[in-house]
């Protein structure tokens, strides 16, 4: 739409006319003490708000820089959106189930497309099966595409059918490693009534990582997504006008410190400060020493941090990004004249309003790792011992004699491996994750360490998995060029494709003398990663300790194979001639990673490793129909039409009385509500799918049923680690079904209660859905018909989702918790939450009605955010608002009845 209100901004950039918002006339000289992120949102709501509503916002934008909070509410339409295979498939099984619905409400399916550009990258599904050997990459690649053909199928039927709609097939890299070297503009042109617009890129993605672009000036942010879905339906998403937290960075990081020990220290600088859901922006004097790698991988921390941004504006160094990646000099030249215009151009001397900064001294960050469960737990390097240390872990007495399955292959080697273990091997050292695997200096630093290994004959010891898994093809053709390849091969680090792999807990199995060591309780092993969460189960379902750290330190640890090790003082490895090697002797100095750098750059690399790996032959022979709707397969695992894609879905708002379904403590993650991981082969679960033909040895991850509700809804919180207060000693995903006393799966309780009209509800503590943007983890509690949840506070994307499927997020009042509460059988939550008294933020009255007769009352605060959310409460969730739009919209030849589900 055109802007009437402002006269737009004349610019002449590479040759061509254009037209661009005049922020600094919207803002006068305000604009300098805006956050620059705000002035992006400005810009934003400037371009696509109208009227009254138009001004009120820019108005409340404007108004921010006296008072640096705003409770004003504001419409943002991102350019694009960015979505993984395991994210998509849901989204898309959902589009395609609406366009099965309308087909027969008798509405055309066709109607039904996004209505912005989507860009799906395959790279959640790539498991480390085979590593450490030089046809990894085409081993796993075989592997991953047998494995996920039929889903893979639906995304190439997705991506013929649907308007749009684009995948970045396996092998093309990690989802945001794309995003910064190939998709992201950082300024795009747009035609707006026939004129040429420069707009900043701005867009959202549906994984809570994907704040990474925030490193190259691009906001974008992570979303559920449902909330994508609400994009793509044509919807702006709403937001209150975010506070912001200024991070103030001085001094330059000293030589031997990395990108990866800023993040981890920034991490536990937000963390500790409480940042929850806040943008977060980088300025002042440091920021122009840190290379836009460097300030990708912090911002690609953000969710770690407990924010929702992470952003670098835009500098010369952003545009040495650009043309590093290949981006062609007209390209460059519009960024440069549309940032210097209007106020977007970083200006390291600027200090803006922001809500609360903090200050980080770049020169007193040191080397760090941190764990072993939580982003957020740094430590320095050597620190490991003495946290481990702590678990007073005691191997048990007899080791590998006592475990009958040590004793049934009780090869001599192997008992010598098990008895040479400690007792916190480490048992994946991965250099994994979109974090640390895209900026090529980490990966340079990494070469550099195997190299000096390598000449000193190291290797990693028996019991350790190595894997590199680089988020960019183009990591292969520089590596080689600097030599480092076969350098890494030489210690273990050989590439095992490109995808998430271990960072989503695709590590595949354990090593077998692993395997048996833990069975006999003879270690407590441990993984050291370069990725960015280490929760209990993340990883590999069987670790529950990991500590993360830069990919040199990665190798490291990876040739230590001792996590206890104390790499300040101890030797990584003596080697067989009997010389100690010391991390010092292996650490590359910055002038020796800057030369080996600057030796393997081309800037042609990225454009040709994305398009080789795009023309992925393996993928263009999948079988993939084309007809507008979805031929649904009844026999089908992998993709079920699912029951909420219907108009007959209506709002669980109302009146009701329910039973607790299940009562969890703090830091519950979207890990525990819907895991990612592999499938357990002894679970029930893998009794559905091996009832239905599927093979127990094959039942690949969680993450990969995401197209199936049925596996789904049974996966719901299906975590060893997760505690059911409300049913303590319960099987993993089981909890007590009131009414008859017994201990049953989450579903049957589920299914009973639903049978006889019941409602129920769960109660949570701090910080619930903390973790990934996995809109599953709110499918399930809706498939598992709870009603309402009642926590002490909610991590924002989970918030977001649960609200997207209209389960309604109620915060507690302080002093009540799961534990206060105290739920005892027979107790009983009435709700009052009426779809006409539904306010954002407003109170909803809570009565817990006691076994005994006793009734204690409180006032919990609806986490509604906007009134646009209340409406999809009322509407029962994004898709049901959506399918009755479009019926409405497009009329339909049957007759439809829409009518509540309770
Ligand atoms: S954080 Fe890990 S799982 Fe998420 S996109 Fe990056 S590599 Fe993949």
């Amino acid at each position: 739409m055109e802007n009437t209100e402002t006269t737009p901004l004349r610019l002449h950039a590479a040759g061509t006319d254009y037209l661009a918002t005049d922020l600094v006339a919207l803002c006068g000289d305000r604009l300098g003490r805006l956050p620059v992120v705000l002035r992006l949102l400005m810009e934003n709501a400037a371009r696509h708000m109208r009227g009254a509503e138009r001004e009120a916002a820019l108005d409340a934008l404007r108004a921010w820089t006296d008072t640096g909070t705003s409770e004003a509410e504001i419409a943002f339409q991102p350019g694009r959106v960015l979505m993984h295979d395991t994210t998509s498939t849901p989204a898309l099984v959902d589009l395609a189930a609406m366009r099965s619905t309308l087909a027969e409400a008798g509405v055309d399916p066709a109607v039904l497309n996004s209505s912005l550009p989507v860009d799906v990258s395959i790279d959640h599904s790539l498991a480390v099966e085979a590593f450490a050997r030089p046809d990894a990459p085409a081993v796993n690649m075989a592997f991953e595409i047998r494995r996920n053909a039929e889903r893979y199928g639906f995304l190439r039927w997705a991506s013929k059918v649907l308007r749009g709609v684009r995948i970045n097939p396996p092998g093309t890299g990690i989802m945001h490693t794309i995003n910064l070297e190939q998709l992201a503009t950082v300024v795009a042109v747009e035609a707006r009534d026939g004129a040429a617009w420069l707009v900043p890129d701005m867009m959202i993605g549906t994984d809570s990582h994907t704040p990474m672009v925030n490193g190259i000036g691009v906001l974008g942010w992570g979303v559920g997504g449902l909330e994508a879905q609400t994009v793509m339906f044509g919807m702006p998403t709403m937001l209150r006008i975010p506070d912001v937290v200024g991070v103030r960075l001085t001094g330059a990081l000293r030589p031997g410190v990395l990108a990866t020990d800023l993040a981890l220290t920034v991490t536990q600088r937000l963390r500790a400060i409480g940042v929850s859901g806040e943008f977060v922006e980088f300025f002042g004097p440091g920021v122009p020493t840190l290379s836009a790698g460097d300030r990708s991988v912090v911002a690609n921390m953000a969710p770690e941090y407990g924010a929702t941004t992470g952003f670098f504006p835009v500098d010369r160094r952003t545009l040495d990004y650009l043309a590093q990646t290949g981006r062609d000099a007209a390209q460059i030249e519009r960024v440069e004249v549309l940032a210097r215009a209007t106020g977007l151009w970083f200006d390291p001397a600027a200090e803006p309003v922001y809500t609360r900064s903090i200050h980080v001294d770049l020169d007193a960050v040191d080397m760090h790792i941190a764990g072993p469960r939580r982003p957020q737990d740094l430590l320095g390097y050597g620190e490991a011992r003495a946290t481990l240390a702590a678990l007073d872990f005691r191997p048990r007495a007899g080791g590998a004699e006592a475990g009958t399955e040590a004793g049934a292959d009780a090869e001599a080697g192997a008992t010598a491996d098990i008895a040479a273990m400690p007792r916190h091997p480490v048992a994946i050292a991965a250099i994994t994750s979109c974090t640390n695997t895209s900026d090529p200096r980490l990966l340079i630093a990494a070469g550099l360490v195997a190299r000096k290994a390598r000449a000193l004959g190291l290797r990693a010891p028996a019991w350790v998995k190595t894997s590199l898994g680089p988020g960019s093809p183009a990591a292969a053709d520089y590596l080689a060029r600097a030599g480092l390849l076969d350098d890494l091969s030489a210690v273990g680090f050989d590439i095992v494709g490109y995808g998430c792999t271990t960072c989503i807990g695709n590590s595949g199995q354990l090593l077998p003398v692993v395997r048996r060591a833990m069975a006999d309780g003879a270690v407590h092993p441990v993984a050291a990663l370069s990725g960015n969460r280490n929760f209990a189960g993340r990883v590999h379902p069987d670790l529950d300790l990991g500590f993360l750290m830069s990919p040199p330190l990665v190798i490291a640890f990876g040739l230590a194979g001792d996590a206890e090790r104390d790499l300040r003082v101890d030797p990584v490895q003596v080697t067989a001639d009997g010389r100690a090697v010391h991390l010092r002797e292996l650490w590359p100095t910055p002038e020796e990673i800057d030369a080996a750098l600057a030796r393997s750059q081309d800037p042609a690399d990225y454009r040709r490793a994305f398009a080789v790996a795009t023309a992925n032959p393996l993928w263009h022979a999948l079988d993939a129909p084309d007809t507008p709707l979805y031929p649904w397969d009844p026999a089908s695992t992998a993709l079920r039409r699912p029951p909420f894609a219907a108009l007959t879905e209506g709002s669980l708002l109302g009146r009701y009385t329910a039973h607790p379904l299940l009562v969890v403590g703090d830091d519950v993650t979207t890990d525990h509500i819907s895991p990612a991981s592999a499938i357990p082969r002894d679970s029930e679960v893998a009794d559905f799918l091996v009832a239905r033909g599927d093979d127990r040895d094959d039942l690949n991850v969680f993450a990969s049923r995401r197209g199936n509700w049925e596996v789904m809804v049974r996966a719901a919180f299906h975590s060893k680690t997760l505690k059911n207060l409300f049913a303590p000693g319960a099987p993993v995903a089981h909890t007590l079904h009131v009414p008859s006393g017994e201990v049953v799966s989450l579903w049957e309780a589920a299914q009973r209660y639903r049978a006889a009209g019941e409602s129920v509800v769960l109660v949570a503590g701090e910080r619930y859905g903390t973790g990934s943007s996995r809109d599953w983890a709110a499918k399930g509690q809706r498939l598992l018909g709870i009603r309402a949840v009642l926590a002490n506070s909610f991590e924002r994307i989970h918030r977001s989702n649960l609200i997207g499927m209209g389960v309604l997020p109620l915060r507690m009042p302080a002093g009540v918790t799961p534990v206060t509460l105290d739920l005892r059988t027979g107790d009983r939550i009435e709700v009052d939450a009426q779809a006409e008294d539904i306010a954002p933020r407003g109170a909803v009255a809570v009565a817990v009605h006691r076994v005994d007769g006793r009734v204690e009352r409180f006032d919990a605060t609806a986490a509604v955010e906007t009134q646009l959310e209340v409406g999809l409460l009322r509407a029962g969730g994004v898709i049901p608002s959506t399918l009755q739009k479009m019926v409405e919209r497009h009329g339909a030849s049957a007759s439809v009845d829409v009518v509540a589900a309770h």
